[in-house]
């Protein structure tokens, strides 16, 4: 017994080892890996569901380290804790809106949604910074869409209330995302102004065992504040099928395309 329980504890030391080494070695090669061209952004199309067209792009950071991509899960959580989430962050959006910039001479109005971590929409300068790159990427801003998530609103809620409503003097889309697996989610739809919710997807997946309660509700409730729904993670007709009768104004997910690249995307939006 004893014998077995000392052995647990061992894997368990051995596996925290392995764990903290790799963050470690994350870290250490993150700090650069802008400056290394080691990230670049894949685009994943959001389709507005009465018109089965593309409606705009999520744009999602890769990370290729020595060959081996790194999933964003992972090493976004090392840039916010080590403080390099800023830097990369803004990165991304002026790739983004540059690539925009590029499609839109195939699809003049496609939207671009970027992902936002909260360090970045609690920087004061982060409303500044975002006009500052639309303006010498010549992107459209009502064209832009920041995603955030929405356990973000955990944290200094007046601060995160008055940098969403400078972002959107600037003219650009703010969405929720992850919609429902934080807490305190009804509250969040009726303190911050924003023009999307995207519901997780988690619940399109739970849809054929009870979760389908729960997404028609969540659709009713953003449509009673006025927000256009995005159901994400959609990977079969039959989710989507249910998802068009309910009203739901925008899917995205495998079943239409998974990320791509620029190249790939340009070729669909022909
Ligand atoms: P997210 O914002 O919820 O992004 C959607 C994720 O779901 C993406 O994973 C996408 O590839 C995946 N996905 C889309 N449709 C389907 C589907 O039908 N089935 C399945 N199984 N998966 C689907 P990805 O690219 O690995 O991104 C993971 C998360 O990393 C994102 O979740 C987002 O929170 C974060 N992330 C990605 N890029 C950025 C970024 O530039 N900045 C920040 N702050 N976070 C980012
Ligand atoms: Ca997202
Ligand atoms: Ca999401
Ligand atoms: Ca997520």
């Amino acid at each position: 017994q004893k014998r077995s329980e000392k052995g647990r504890v061992g894997v368990f030391d051995e596996s925290l080892r392995e764990h903290l080494l790799r963050e470690l070695r994350l870290r250490d090669h993150l700090e650069n890996a802008v400056h290394r061209h080691e990230l670049f952004l894949v685009y994943q199309p959001i389709i507005a569901t009465d018109t089965g067209k593309i409606d705009a792009v999520e744009a999602l950071l890769r990370w290729r380290l020595d060959n081996e991509m790194i999933p964003p899960d992972e090493f976004i959580g090392v840039a916010e804790q080590y403080g390099f989430i800023r830097a990369i962050g803004l990165w991304v959006l002026g790739e983004a809106c540059l690539a925009g910039k590029r499609m839109h001479a195939q699809s003049p109005e496609l939207g671009i949604s970027v992902n936002v971590s909260i360090q970045q929409l609690l920087d004061e300068d982060f409303p500044d910074e975002v006009a500052a790159t639309l303006k010498h990427t010549d992107f459209p801003a009502h064209c832009l869409d920041l995603e955030i998530t929405e356990s973000l609103f955990a944290h200094d809620k007046r601060r995160l209330i008055d940098n969403i409503a400078r972002l959107k003097k600037t003219g650009i889309k703010v969405s929720i995302d992850d919609f429902g697996t934080g807490y305190s989610s009804l509250s969040v739809m009726q303190e911050f102004h924003v023009d999307y919710v995207k519901i997780d997807r988690s619940f399109i997946w739970s849809m054929d065992t009870g979760g389908r309660a729960i997404v028609e509700a969540v659709s009713q409730i953003a449509s009673a504040f006025d927000y256009k729904v995005v159901a994400e993670g959609v990977e079969t007709e039959e989710q989507r099928r249910l998802l068009t009768n309910m009203g739901i104004e925008y899917l995205q997910g495998y079943l239409f395309l998974p990320p791509v690249s620029e190249e790939q995307l340009m070729q669909h939006l022909l």
